[in-house]
C-alpha cells in the first residue's frame, strides 16, 4: 500500500508550483523540498513564498560540499557553460529520495516538462535521471505525465493519471493559463539564471577548482560576490562592487581570511587563502585603484583590518598606486599551469578591465 504523501521539489518557479498544486487537488499530502545553492537557478525566498501560497510545509536543505564533485566531474557533461544539469538533477533527486524515505512518503514529484530544457528534459535524460537517482517508477512529473510511462503511484491508483497533464516544449502559455485559473500568483519568472551557465562565473569556478583541492560551498558562495583577482596560487583578493557586497565580504572574514575596509569611501577587500603581507599590499593597492581619486585621503591612510584600526603611510603608499610596483602573479604563469582546468578551451585569461573575472590583475 503506497502512502498518499509525496515529496515535491519546489524551486520557486511556476512549473514546480503547478506540479505540487495538481497533487493537492487530488487530495495527496505534499511535503515541499528546496535544495539551496546560492549560484543555482532557484531562489529560496521564492520557494518559501510558493509553499506559503500552496499551504504546504517546506524543508530547506543545503546541497552540501559533495555537490561540488558534481560540478568538477559530471558524468553526463556540461551544458552551455559549466552547468552539469543532468548530474545536478540526479544529485538533487537522490537527496529527495532519501528525504522521501525518511518521512515515509510514497513518491517524488517535480515540475519537469518534456522537451522544455535541451539538456536535462529531453526524453532520454529524463529516463537517465530517474534511473540514476534510484527513483524508478517513483518519480512523477505531473505536468507531462501523460506523455511518459505510468509511474507506480498511477498504476496503484494513488494518483489519477487522467487528471495529470501532457505539456511539452518550451512555451509557457499553458502554464501561465493554468496559474491564472488556479489563482497562483507567487512564482519566479521562468528560467531564472543559474550562474554556472554564465561564462564569466564558469571561468571563476574553473579557477577555484584549479587552485583548491577541496573547495567548499562557502568558496562557491564567494564567487557570487565582488571582483576576484587571483594574486597567487593559493591567494585571491576580492573587492566589493557596492556597499552590500562590502558588508557581505566582511561577513566572510573568518579564520583564513583577512578583511580590509578603508575608513574613506572605497571598496572593502577580502584576502582569501594564504594571507601574506604581499597579498595585503596588493589588496590595499586594489582598494586605492578602485577608489575615486578625489575620495582618496592625502598622506596616511586608515583602514579597518579584521575589525582593528590599521594605518598605511610613508613612501610605500605612493608605490601602491603604481601597478608595476605590486608583485602580482603573472597571468601567463597561471595560464601555463598544467592543471587540467587550464587545458580547457577558455576565454582570454588576462583581465585588466572592470569586470568580475578571475585572473591576475596585471601582467
Ligand atoms: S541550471 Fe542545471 S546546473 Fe544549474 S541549478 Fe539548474 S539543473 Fe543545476
Amino acid at each position: 500500500m503506497m502512502e498518499k504523501r509525496c515529496v515535491a521539489l519546489i524551486s520557486g518557479g511556476l512549473d514546480s508550483t503547478l506540479a505540487a498544486k495538481l497533487m493537492l487537488e487530488q487530495g495527496i499530502e505534499v511535503q515541499g523540498l528546496f535544495l539551496a545553492m546560492s549560484w543555482g537557478c532557484c531562489e529560496k525566498e521564492k520557494a518559501q513564498a510558493c509553499a506559503r501560497e500552496l499551504g504546504i510545509p517546506l524543508m530547506v536543505l543545503s546541497v552540501g560540499d559533495a555537490y561540488l564533485d558534481v560540478i568538477r566531474a559530471p558524468k553526463y557533461g556540461y551544458g552551455s557553460g559549466m552547468n552539469p544539469c543532468i548530474d545536478c538533477r540526479i544529485y538533487m533527486f537522490r537527496i529527495a529520495k532519501r528525504y522521501m524515505e525518511e518521512i515515509d512518503a510514497g513518491f517524488v514529484v517535480t515540475g519537469e516538462v518534456l522537451g522544455q530544457r535541451p539538456m536535462s528534459q529531453m526524453r532520454r535524460p529524463l529516463d537517465i535521471i530517474e534511473a540514476e537517482s534510484d527513483l524508478e517508477g517513483l518519480l512523477l512529473r505531473p505536468l507531462c505525465a501523460q506523455l511518459l510511462e505510468p509511474t507506480l503511484p498511477e498504476l496503484l491508483g494513488v494518483v489519477d493519471r487522467n487528471r495529470l497533464l501532457r505539456l511539452a516544449g518550451r512555451s509557457r502559455h499553458e502554464q501561465m493559463a493554468l496559474a491564472k485559473a488556479s489563482g497562483i500568483q507567487e512564482y519566479a519568472t521562468p528560467a531564472g539564471g543559474c550562474l554556472l551557465t554564465d561564462e564569466r562565473f564558469a571561468e571563476k569556478t574553473r579557477d577555484l577548482f584549479a587552485h583548491e583541492e577541496r573547495p567548499t560551498t562557502k568558496d562557491m558562495e564567494l564567487l557570487t560576490i565582488g571582483r576576484h583577482f587571483r594574486v597567487g596560487p593559493k591567494t585571491k583578493v576580492i573587492l566589493g562592487r557596492n556597499e552590500l557586497e562590502n558588508v557581505l565580504l566582511e561577513g566572510h572574514a573568518q579564520a583564513g581570511y583577512t578583511c580590509l575596509r578603508p575608513k574613506f569611501p572605497g571598496p572593502s577587500a577580502l584576502v582569501a587563502g594564504e594571507g601574506t603581507e604581499a597579498a595585503e599590499e596588493i589588496a590595499v593597492s586594489l582598494i586605492l585603484r578602485h577608489t575615486k581619486e578625489e575620495k582618496r585621503p592625502e598622506g596616511t591612510m586608515e583602514f579597518w583590518r579584521d575589525g582593528m584600526s590599521w594605518t598605511v603611510s610613508g613612501p610605500s603608499l605612493q608605490n601602491l598606486l603604481e601597478p608595476a610596483a605590486v608583485p602580482l602573479a603573472s597571468s601567463k604563469q597561471l595560464a601555463a599551469s598544467s592543471h587540467p582546468f587550464y587545458r580547457w578551451p577558455l576565454a582570454a585569461r588576462s583581465l585588466p578591465h572592470d569586470g568580475v573575472e578571475t585572473g591576475s590583475y596585471h601582467d
